[in-house]
């Protein structure tokens, strides 16, 4: 499988322990039959790389019978569960199972079987070689709608303009991480996540393996285009001012445009005697300004709603029950 080397130096060669203790995270919403086929692959999958390893499961909420099925589980395999108090969504799911990894090494996937499990130690080795970070990238993306395609491209083109940081395109939250990646991960205090971002934002050598998705094993995607839209506005205003700057532009484009027409008028009508006619012009141009004004404010509002989401300082998610872990562990957020 050929490999797409996002950074151009080659990494040093960083000193490994022999025998990592690895986690691996899987965020799962509703996703137990997925889990019940899922899990005993990973374990036999991370028991082929160090004998120290365990997958945390976190559940996100689920209406189904999620905590039953890993419950279960963890009498047969090393298997931790955070259940959360409500459904956060899974850039918060993610956020609280890297909070409570203990790995050396830190695997994250999804938990419907689109990710492949084969592709664990192929990660491992890169790990090994010496990368910080390895990331899937979506070869093929058939198994989405040509909207959904079409729309992501359309994103990530605009955010990687917008912002300062280089987005992989196709990449997801198919990843290793080594230990310093997730420390610096879960020491971002903020609140507002995209984690695509976040992971491009914190650096480190990184390196992205492509692949195959699978088709979905059961149940269907969580992301509609509502959420997903919700996902692109927290993406832009996480990390580009960019919105904004554009608003102040076009007022002050339009402010000149708005004298220069002015100075035309007045000359026509002081030296050539031209009456202004019609209304229809100036009911376009208020009905044209007004727009604009409340566009900005829209944006304005995204960007102070975002800012009031951190004032308050809420934990991004709450654990409702765990399962596996030490009482001495981390706790919370
Ligand atoms: N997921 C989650 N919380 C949510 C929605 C999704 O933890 O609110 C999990 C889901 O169970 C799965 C992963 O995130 O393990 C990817 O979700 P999905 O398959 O719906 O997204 P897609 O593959 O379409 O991007
Ligand atoms: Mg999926």
């Amino acid at each position: 499988m050929s490999i797409n080397v996002e950074s151009t130096t080659s990494p040093s060669a960083a000193v490994r322990p022999e025998q990592p203790l690895i986690t691996c995270v899987i965020p799962g919403y509703n996703e137990s039959a997925n889990l019940a086929i899922l899990l005993p692959q990973v374990v036999a999958a991370l028991s082929k790389l160090s004998p120290r390893f365990s997958v945390l499961v976190v559940d996100d909420g689920s209406s189904d019978d999620t905590v039953a099925t890993v419950t279960a589980c963890a009498k047969q395999y090393p298997v931790q569960l955070l259940s959360l108090s409500r459904n956060f969504g899974k850039e918060y799911a993610i956020a609280a199972g890297l909070d409570h990894a203990a790995g050396d090494v830190v695997f994250l996937m999804d938990a419907d079987l689109q990710h492949p499990v084969a592709l664990l130690s192929e990660f491992f080795a890169l790990w090994r070689n010496g990368y910080d970070m390895v990331y899937g990238i979506m070869s093929n993306r058939s198994h989405e709608s040509s909207l959904k395609r079409f729309l992501t491209r359309r994103f990530y083109g605009l955010l990687s303009r917008a912002a300062s940081i280089d987005i992989p395109l196709d990449a997801g939250d198919f990843r290793l991480f080594d230990r310093c990646v997730v420390d610096a991960l879960t020491s971002l205090p903020e609140r507002t996540r995209y984690m695509k971002g976040l992971y491009a934002w914190v650096g480190f050598k990184a390196v992205g393996v492509p692949f195959v998705p699978a088709e979905r094993m059961q149940g269907h995607s969580s992301f509609n285009l509502r959420r997903l839209s919700g996902l692109a506005l927290t993406g832009i205003t996480s990390f580009s001012e960019l919105p904004l700057r554009v608003v102040g532009l076009s007022g002050a484009v339009i402010s000149l445009l708005a004298i220069g027409y002015g100075v035309v008028e007045f000359i026509r009508a002081f030296f050539f005697g031209v009456d202004v006619p019609g209304w229809a012009t100036l009911v376009v141009g208020m009905a044209f300004l007004g727009g604009i004004q409340l566009f900005s404010l829209g944006v304005v509002g995204e960007y102070i709603g975002r800012i009031f989401n951190e004032v308050k300082s809420r934990p991004r998610y709450i654990v409702a029950r765990r399962y596996g872990f030490d009482s001495k562990e981390h706790n919370g957020p």
